[in-house]
């Protein structure tokens, strides 16, 4: 390149070296050559804008995030409560029926009852289409596993 007589680079300025070997003076020309980009300042506007809304977007999603986040943790804080909740009674509930929290009766609960699928309930044999409770034909009432009551399959029907 040769130089001006000051020192300085002669004109034009090169910006851009292309592949071709030549360099223009120009921004416009420049791009032709590199393959047509010409960024101009509303360009850069107009994309800083769409960068801006892109940010907010953004903002926003992750504030939906944390709330969920949030919501999901006190649900899960209030599940947890429940759970303890419902141990508990199901210990208070034995302990009124005198059974301790190991000997309840897996089929019933301790309760003495459950529900059968059928209006047949613990005879069996043909029933209607009704969810039926009736006595525990595990316990037979007695909500113990160990202690279970007379059989009313042998005191009514003679099986065991
Ligand atoms: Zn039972």
């Amino acid at each position: 390149m040769s130089a001006s007589k000051d020192g300085g680079p002669a004109f034009p300025i090169p910006i851009a070296s292309t592949p071709d070997g030549c360099v223009y003076s120009t921004m416009e020309q420049s791009a032709g050559k590199l393959g047509g980009i010409v960024v101009t300042a509303s360009d850069f506007e107009a994309k800083a804008a769409e960068c801006e809304g892109l940010r907010d977007d953004v903002a926003k999603v992750t504030n939906l995030y944390a709330s969920a986040l949030g919501r999901a943790l006190s649900a899960e804080a209030r599940v947890k409560e429940l759970e303890k909740y419902r141990e508990d009674e199901h210990a208070r509930m034995l302990s009124w029926r005198d059974i301790e929290p190991d000997e309840f009766c897996e089929t019933c609960g301790g309760s003495g009852t459950r529900v059968y699928g059928s209006t047949a309930t613990w005879r069996g044999g043909i029933g209607g289409q009704a969810l039926t409770a009736d006595v525990c034909d595990k316990c037979w009432g007695s909500g113990n596993k160990h202690r279970a009551w007379p059989s009313m399959r042998v005191r009514l029907v003679g099986e065991g």
